[in-house]
């Protein structure tokens, strides 16, 4: 029996990107949910509490805001999942269904390719450059924005996106 933290999809090892990520171990077609994003449900000012961005030279935590009342902090019994990393060109999506976030194959991948997915942080209306340099992208795309929070044209509440979580 394989262990259960194995999942079929993806292994874990060193990224270009930054730190660990998750490549795929088989061709994974469009559409496949991969694995489910877990970890312990905190509100949003408990993960406040936990990360301070003031006081962090880089931000790197492993949140992610599921609603308005609701993050899932991955530090905390989370699973593989916290190990994909953000690009601004991903072959994967966040999707959140019935409060559970499920990471999405966006089109066929295939064997050895890094699985990423676009984190969007949210960015508060008065973001500036500098904290564009607390969320640094490095993900080497064409289309890369240079910071992993959200385009500037995104309109805030939309929908619930990752937010404050890094790999
Ligand atoms: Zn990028």
């Amino acid at each position: 029996m394989p262990s259960p933290s194995r999942n079929p999809y993806f292994e874990v090892r060193r990224s270009t990107i930054q730190g660990r990520g998750a490549f795929a171990r088989r061709k994974i077609r469009k559409g496949t949910r991969i694995i489910e994003y877990t970890g312990e449900r905190v509100s949003h000012e408990e993960a406040d509490r936990r990360y301070d961005d003031e006081h962090m030279k880089r931000h790197h935590t492993f949140l992610f805001t599921l609603d308005r009342k609701t993050c899932i902090d991955a530090a905390v019994n989370g699973n593989d999942a916290r190990f994909i990393n953000h690009s601004c060109d991903p072959n994967c999506e966040a999707v959140i269904d019935g409060a559970h976030i499920y990471i999405e194959a966006l089109r066929t991948i295939q064997p050895g390719e890094e699985l990423v997915y676009d984190y969007q942080y949210e960015r508060e209306d008065d973001a500036g450059d500098d904290d564009e340099k607390l969320y640094p992208c490095r993900c080497g795309s064409p289309k890369c924005r240079g910071t992993i929070l959200a385009p500037r044209s995104r309109k805030k509440n939309r929908a619930p996106r990752p937010a404050a979580r890094s790999a």
